[in-house]
């Protein structure tokens, strides 16, 4: 399984970065985890990991939020499951779905992979739903909202979610500060992600 990190406030070489997020999945069938904010963007960073659009299959958007949907102009004929519309069609894969505020992770159920979009219901609340379906993930990527705590509150945060994943990696929106508190904390268990990052596991 491979995932291809499209779209992110930070970016590597000529990858543009852009305040969004966007993940590419290839797995059995291509699938891609909302959009970031811009189509020129999102295009632009495909092209440089050689991704043809016309291979993805399934588009899922984590909550409504113009940096998660802002991209959708650039798919064409692919089915979307915006929060809440899943059918569970695709065996294997399943989304948690969160009404306060309304957001979906997505889930790889054998891989215990979740995909976070902002984690505005709580990355911890979110991980501890999977985690008491699946028991320990093996990697949680995407925005964990993290901005606006303090560093304590941060530690307790990345403390707790090491119990229940082996592998993180925060971007988009988790912040700066807290992202370098996980990194402390996780110590090798962490893995940067940024625009134009590719994750194989
Ligand atoms: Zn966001
Ligand atoms: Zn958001």
């Amino acid at each position: 399984m491979k995932l291809f990190t499209l779209y992110d406030n930070k970016a590597k070489g000529k990858f543009r970065a852009g305040w969004g997020f966007s993940c590419l999945i290839k797995w059995k069938c291509t699938i891609l985890f909302d959009t970031g904010a811009d189509v020129e963007i999102l295009s632009h960073n495909a092209r440089l990991f050689g991704i043809d659009k016309d291979e993805i299959k399934y588009c899922f958007i984590s909550h409504l939020h113009g940096d998660h949907t802002g991209g959708l102009g650039w798919l064409k004929e692919v089915k979307v499951f915006r929060p809440g519309e899943y059918d569970g069609s695709i065996k294997g894969v399943t989304t948690l779905v969160f009404k306060h505020p309304l957001e979906q992770a997505l889930m790889f159920e054998d891989e215990r992979i979740m995909i976070v979009g902002c984690s505005h219901p709580g990355i911890v609340r979110m991980a501890e739903r999977a985690y008491e379906r699946y028991g320990k993930l093996k990697l949680i990527i995407g925005g964990m909202h993290l901005l606006d705590l303090s560093e304590v509150e941060v530690i307790q945060i990345a403390n707790r979610l090491k119990e229940l994943t082996e592998l993180i990696a925060p971007c988009h929106c988790t912040g700066d500060k807290a992202i370098e508190t996980f990194n402390s904390v996780f110590k090798e268990r962490f893995v940067e992600n940024y625009a134009g990052n590719k994750i194989e596991i």
